[in-house]
């Protein structure tokens, strides 16, 4: 197998489009297509404040990465800036912030640390078992995107961010794409897409996803190579997630019929467009009444989490 550029040997071979690439070629297509999303989806405008969601996982780090360079090579007027959420999930977000702190340093990136602890009164965990108490059959997932959304949001405004990057890669945005059609739930699909939301009312910080048509296995490569240091922990409560077995079928879907992924995301692309030219402007948007956050509802999904979970 020979690097499709410079016929030297290769390391990877993408089935999709048959091309193979060696280390070299490997970086430098995987830097080019990032930066095409970024500028073909008008992601990022010279000014713009930006930060990037972090994990302390190999996909926020790539993007931080990825961005700080753009502001080296005098592509962005301000170094981005990492935001994490540490939700409080034992043995591993803990962990995983160890390497991520060690990631910012290395690239002398300013690190925000909030903790769902900090801002709820308890952690992730604690709710968890709360929730399991109360049989609410609400799964992990569920409470803690709710939170981190709300957080990440309600900081990066504060912090006076123009965008908010994040991290999700080709397989994730699939992933969300198929559980939302599983579920017959058509207005979340049109908060999908490289840049989200359907209504840009100032309280929400615009989102923006580098690595939206980037798929797992090759920023997992790129990591390993760049020497990030990483080591992809893996939440306890990711098994409980229905995205999990989504992931499953689609890579199963994928080694069989090659592209697959690919096909998949550029049908839901065009599907997005649809759900948000019908879903857009449906919604007034009002301050929470309890915590004067942006929502569609007189209370904040937040707020009603906390209110059940709590009281
Ligand atoms: S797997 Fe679920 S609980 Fe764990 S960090 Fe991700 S969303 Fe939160
Ligand atoms: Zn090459
Ligand atoms: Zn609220």
């Amino acid at each position: 197998m020979k690097c499709t550029i410079c016929k030297k040997p290769a390391i990877i071979n993408l089935r999709y489009s048959k091309d193979a690439y060696c280390q070299q070629h490997f970086i430098s297509t995987f830097d080019k297509k990032v930066i095409d999303t970024i500028n073909k989806n008008k992601m990022l405008q010279y000014n713009d404040k930006v930060g990037v969601g972090v994990s302390g996982g190999k996909d926020s780090m790539i993007t931080l990465f990825i961005l700080n360079r753009l502001h080296k090579k005098g592509k962005l007027k301000h170094k981005p800036i990492g935001i994490a959420i540490d939700e409080g999930i034992k043995g591993y977000r803990d962990k995983s912030l160890v390497d991520l702190r060690k990631f910012c340093k290395e690239y002398d990136i300013e690190l925000h640390e909030f903790s769902i602890k900090d801002e709820f009164g308890k952690t992730l965990d604690d709710f968890v078992k709360i929730s399991d108490k109360k049989k609410m059959a609400l799964k992990p997932c569920s409470i803690c995107g709710v939170f981190r959304r709300y957080m990440l949001n309600k900081y990066s405004r504060e912090l006076k961010l123009d965008k908010l990057a994040t991290g999700h890669n080709l397989d994730d945005e699939i992933q969300s794409f198929m559980i939302n059609l599983f579920r017959g739930d058509a207005a979340r699909s049109a908060r999908l897409g490289p840049i989200t939301g359907v209504i840009r009312p100032k309280d929400f910080v615009l989102r923006i996803k580098p690595l939206y048509f980037t798929p797992e296995k090759e920023s997992f490569l790129y990591s390993m190579i760049r020497k990030f240091p990483t080591h992809n922990y893996v939440c306890p409560y990711a098994h409980t997630a229905f995205r999990n077995e989504v992931r499953e079928s689609m890579d199963q879907l994928e080694y069989k019929y090659p592209g697959t992924k690919f096909s998949t995301v550029k049908s839901s692309l065009r599907f997005i467009e649809i759900a948000k030219d019908a879903y857009s402007g449906l919604k007034e948007i009002n301050n929470c009444k309890l915590c004067g956050e942006p929502t569609s509802k007189k209370t904040c999904k937040t707020c009603e989490l906390i209110e059940k979970l709590i009281n």
